[in-house]
């Protein structure tokens, strides 16, 4: 090969190496550069990004806790409480209910008026006043005792003047009713336990719920520290409506946040609080199922049992629906043999002519009414009192 184009093919190889090496050096050069001024913006963002925060936290301390927590949910102002009614007095309200027991269109006492106000009584009028009796659910056999002895005394003086019958028939319903038993509540008592604990069994509807209410405001009434428990955790409502009651009497409600949860549990947690609160009185509300002895007696018996693991149980108040009459007296021996009941409440006697349900309650059940509900206000209960009740029917 001539020399020439020897040295220029050396040449043209050189040219080209070093064409491709200044390539590669300002290409990479190029690269550098760019990688460089981003991780200088970046840097400089960062930077940027911290100033704000900074200008913007109130301290660095609070920047991360905020960071942390959750946003929190807008504060709302509290819902005001309802106001809590101031009760009526006890005397007053006596004075009230006694007029509306007479006004109630009692057809007992009406009939027996009519009766009464003739001039002789024949062999029929007596059997009218048996009847009367009968219908104002005072019990078979107390009927027939009763005119009995009306006939007898009647007999013995020779007459059956209408006024002396009548006054004779107010003091044996008088004497029936029982004018010396003792009716106060045991938590009334002195030297009663504190808290004193009060159970309220009856069929659902009788009136338990209202008559827990009711009573917790007139226990607030005479300056009593009063705590409920939502024990009916089979109907879901049961418990709202005995907030409700809570709310307007002003008495905290111990209940639980699930349906149909143990009622024997509500009554431990209820009785436990009770007694932490040094409360004076606990109302305990129950279920009314009737679905069959044996489960009534499972149930009202660990509500007692899991309850006196912290206090005693003072009373257990049958509540009965004065409308019911004698249906209910059979339900009512239920209740009495499954828990053991110290006093009835008998409820609705407003919207009753049956009254005399009183007398065979109490002579069936053994144990004394101890108060009556006269309507679905707070105030529409009442201590039961025997002259009253007595006046109220004959009048
Ligand atoms: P529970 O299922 O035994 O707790 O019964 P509630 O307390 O829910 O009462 C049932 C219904 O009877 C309600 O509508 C009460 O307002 C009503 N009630 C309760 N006591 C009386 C009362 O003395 N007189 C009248 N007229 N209604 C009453």
């Amino acid at each position: 090969m001539d020399t020439n184009v020897m040295i220029a093919i050396v040449a043209i190889v050189v040219i080209a190496a070093l064409l491709l090496i200044g390539g590669w050096w300002f290409g990479k050069s190029r690269k550098d550069a760019v990688t460089k001024s981003t991780e200088a913006a970046k840097a400089k963002a960062d930077e940027r990004l911290a100033q704000e925060e900074a200008a913007n936290a109130p301290s660095g301390e609070q920047t991360k806790t905020e960071a942390e927590v959750p946003p929190a949910a807008p504060v709302q102002e509290p819902a005001p409480a309802p106001a809590v009614e101031v009760p009526e007095s006890a005397g007053s309200r006596i004075q009230r209910l006694k007029a509306k027991l007479a006004k109630s269109g009692n057809p007992f006492g009406k009939v027996l008026f009519n009766i009464l106000a003739k001039d002789h009584l024949s062999e029929s009028d007596w059997e009218d006043v048996e009847d009367t009796l009968l219908l104002a659910d005072v019990g078979a056999e107390a009927s027939e005792q009763l005119v009995e002895e009306l006939r007898n005394d009647a007999r013995i003086s020779g007459q059956s003047d209408p006024a002396e019958v009548r006054k004779a028939l107010r003091d044996k319903l008088l004497k029936l009713v029982g004018t010396d038993t003792d009716r106060r509540l045991n938590a009334n008592k002195e030297g009663a336990n504190k808290p004193s604990v009060i159970i309220m069994v009856g069929v659902n509807g009788t009136g338990k719920t209202t008559t827990a209410g009711k009573l917790s405001r007139l226990f607030v009434a005479d300056g009593k520290r009063v705590m409920m428990g939502a024990a009916d955790t089979f109907r879901a409502a049961a418990a709202d409506q005995l907030e409700t009651w809570g709310a307007k009497v002003g008495v905290p409600v111990v209940r639980s946040d699930k349906d149909g949860a143990d009622p024997a549990s509500v009554a431990f947690e209820a009785s436990e609080q009770a007694k932490e609160a040094h409360a004076d009185v606990l109302i305990i509300d129950t279920a009314g199922r009737l679905q069959n002895k044996a489960n009534l007696m499972d149930e009202l018996g660990k509500i007692r049992r899991v309850t006196e693991k912290n206090l005693p149980v003072d009373e257990v108040l049958l509540v009965l629906d004065a409308t019911t009459g004698q249906n209910g007296m059979a339900q009512a021996k239920v209740f009495a043999e499954a828990i053991g009941i110290t006093g009835v409440v008998l409820s609705k006697l407003d919207g009753s002519a049956k009254g005399g349900i009183v007398i065979s309650v109490q002579k069936e059940l053994g144990v004394p009414v101890k108060l009556v509900g006269l309507g679905e206000g707070p105030d529409d209960l009442a201590p039961f009192d025997p002259e009253g009740f007595v006046d109220g029917i004959l009048a």
